[in-house]
């Protein structure tokens, strides 16, 4: 019934009780005879009291306008999106929050499916079947759903709907909306946080594996190269003592290069390694790299060229030789002694290099390929060959603070060639 019918009928009866009450008194007029005082003096009280009806009236018609006004705020500016929904999921009526969350004006809102603001597919499907859920255990429910926004972003948001009853019939679907992006953010750091977490817990078991296995023989060497050093106290076996000297501090030097390998791993990890590029003469610096790593060179042959006018380069020399370290003792350890090492920098102008290190060994068998720079990771031909499986990964990494890429060609059995490239590396900075 609208405003204006109910207005209407209720003054028709108002009226009619008004005339009955009229009749009453004529009757009562003619039937008694009642002084005119009496009559005058009725009506006066009647006019008053009707005027103090019609004052508590207003009163009441303001304090119900004002509790209205009330409930509308509350509506209005609760802290959650208010949704009011037909059986179909289209909207009959929101609030402010609802509209705010939305960034849409409530007259846009209104009779749009609330499916047509979910942001995917799946959202829509999925509140399709949580709308479905209320229906019909007639109790509320709660789905999770991306809202798109009219500027076109989105937010993750908690839909819950309660099953709204009139007469024992469905009347509406009430549906609120919390933004609970931020929650989620959360939930995921935590996760992910979990994710490292377990990562660091394999990563320890898996180096402490490494570190047992590969500790072992540079110890042993050590061990036994030292009683041998013990035994040999004749001046004659000085050539003898002096090659057990040098298996010693090789053995050493394994043993501080897997260590630094350890490091490196824990420090990219933690994100303590920044870059902090200068200027160098860059064929000199691998001609150093060349002579430093002589000791893990069995009989190899390596040849260095550079090609282009400019030789000064703008990295961090600290990581750019760890980098090539790693990257020239692997072309001897997985290539045949007496193997060729061919290793080729090429800088034609000031901000484009390229480092190619190319071996003629074992290489990467396909399958493996993938996985190559991947923590621990070793390839199934290198079994017998002694390693951590952290060199490339640490490489690659380094590559990238220093803004560059790592890239390989490699055959199995035939070779490898890994690729360094630093284009526009001075905008790193
Ligand atoms: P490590 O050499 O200590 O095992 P790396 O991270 O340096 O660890 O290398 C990972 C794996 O990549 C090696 O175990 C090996 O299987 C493969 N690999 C790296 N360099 C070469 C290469 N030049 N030739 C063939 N295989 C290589």
């Amino acid at each position: 019934m609208s405003t204006t019918n109910f207005k209407k009928n209720n003054f028709l009866e108002l009226r009619q009780k008004a005339e009955e009450k009229i009749q009453r008194i004529i009757k009562k007029v003619k039937t008694e005879i009642v002084p005119k005082h009496e009559l005058e003096h009725e009506l006066s009280v009647r006019e008053i009291e009707m005027e103090m009806q019609y004052d508590e009236l207003t009163l009441t018609k303001n304090a119900l306008k004002e509790s209205l006004k009330n409930y509308s705020t509350f509506f209005d500016y609760a802290p959650i999106g208010y949704f009011i929904l037909d059986k179909n999921g289209v909207i009959r009526n929101v609030n402010q929050t609802a509209c705010s969350q939305l960034g849409i004006d409530k007259m846009q809102l209104i009779a749009k499916a609330l499916s047509t603001f979910l942001r995917t597919e799946q959202c829509q499907d999925d509140f399709y079947r949580h709308r479905n859920l209320v229906l019909e255990t007639e109790i509320s429910q709660q789905v999770e759903c991306e809202i798109k926004r009219k500027d076109g972003s989105f937010f993750i948001a908690l839909i819950e709907s309660s099953y709204v009853k009139e007469n024992e019939n469905f009347n509406f679907f009430l549906s609120t909306v919390s933004d609970i992006s931020t929650r989620k953010k959360q939930e995921r750091k935590v996760e992910m946080a979990l994710i490292k977490e377990k990562e660091l817990n394999a990563m320890k078991s898996q180096f402490i594996t490494i570190a047992s296995h590969e500790f072992r023989t540079p110890l042993t060497t050590i061990l036994s190269s030292a009683n041998l050093i013990e035994k040999y106290g004749n001046p004659k076996d000085e050539e003898k003592r002096n090659k057990h000297f040098h298996k010693i501090k090789t053995s050493v030097s394994r043993l501080k290069e897997i260590l630094m390998d350890f490091l490196s791993v824990s420090e990219v990890e933690k994100g303590n390694i920044t870059n902090n590029p200068e200027t160098f003469n860059l064929v000199k610096f691998i001609e150093d790299i060349i002579e430093e790593t002589k000791s893990f060179n069995g009989t190899h042959n390596v040849k260095y060229i550079h090609i282009g006018s400019h030789q000064n380069v703008f990295l961090d020399m600290k990581l750019l030789k760890i980098c090539l370290t790693n990257l020239i003792i692997n072309a001897y350890k997985y290539s045949p002694k007496g193997g060729l090492i061919e290793i080729t920098t090429e800088q034609n102008t000031p901000e484009n290099l390229v480092i190619i290190i190319k071996d003629n060994g074992i290489g990467i068998p396909d399958a493996d390929a993938l996985h190559i720079f991947e923590t621990f990771f070793r390839a199934r031909n290198a079994e017998n060959i002694q390693g951590t499986g952290l060199g490339l990964n640490i490489t690659e990494k380094f590559v990238g603070i220093m803004g560059g890429s790592i890239s390989f060609i490699s055959k199995e059995n035939k070779g490898t060639m890994f690729i360094l490239k630093f284009l526009h590396y001075n905008n790193v900075l």
